[in-house]
């Protein structure tokens, strides 16, 4: 509720900081949920480690390249239209300055400055970097802080690949009959975990977003472990 304003107030560079850091919390929490519901679904059908070992892999294999594809894609348009938008205000700087003045005036002015300190700044921040003040109070782009989409592809790829080694490793390494214990309760630990980080992160109350996380984890492993029992009983 309170996330946005609580970023912007702390400007850009803490602002976007924290918002990686928030999605890098939610990518370990993807990959904690998807791969523990993936192996707790084996375990569900079979005792074979083997078997095991290739769900959760081939889980956590599938799950952060097709993270980290999303996020290139995704980051790659953003920062298409942003560069064409940067594009077109260069132009029309350089074609009708005057109407670029006016705009840029008139757009202070809705933000609350009077009409003659509107000019003044705009005058002023046009003399120093005209591109940079429409591009900041007309697009709010930062033209030098463009997300790059190899970062951002990455950044997903790793913090899946954190979370989904925390069901995989503890549905292998344990002996038979404490693996499924040891998987639900260090899964259900880690989510209280990153249920409370994204809360904090965001500037929301911790408690329910826990609550909600621990849940919605839960209650993939109760679905998937019914799925593989029942297939396993079948002897599908
Ligand atoms: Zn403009």
């Amino acid at each position: 509720m309170t996330g946005p304003t609580h970023d912007e107030a702390h400007g850009g560079a803490l602002g976007s900081r924290l918002n990686w850091l928030r999605a890098a919390v939610l990518g370990a929490n993807d990959g904690i949920v998807s791969t523990a519901g993936l192996v707790v679904g084996v375990a569900g059908a079979t005792d074979s480690r083997t078997a095991l070992l290739t769900a959760g892999l081939a889980g956590l294999l599938a799950g952060s390249m097709s993270m980290a594809a999303g996020e290139y894609v995704s980051v790659s348009t953003q920062r298409d239209s942003e560069r064409a938008a940067l594009a077109q205000e260069r132009r029309e700087l350089r074609e009708q300055p005057e109407a670029e003045l006016r705009e840029l005036t008139e757009l202070l002015r809705a933000r609350g400055l009077s009409q003659e300190v509107a000019r003044d700044a705009a005058r002023q921040l046009t003399a120093r970097d005209a591109l940079r003040a429409h591009a900041s109070v007309e697009l709010g782009i930062d033209p030098d802080a463009l997300t790059n989409p190899w970062h951002a592809a990455w950044a997903s790829f790793l913090a899946f690949t954190v979370g989904a080694l925390l069901p995989l490793l503890a549905i292998v390494l344990p002996p038979p009959g404490l693996r499924l214990a040891v998987t639900v309760l260090s899964v259900l630990a880690a989510l209280v975990l990153t249920g409370f980080s994204s809360a904090r992160l965001g500037a929301a109350r911790p408690g329910r977003a826990v609550l909600r996380n621990t849940a919605g984890g839960a209650l993939a492993m109760a679905v998937t472990y019914a799925a593989g029992a029942l297939l396993g009983a079948a002897g599908a």
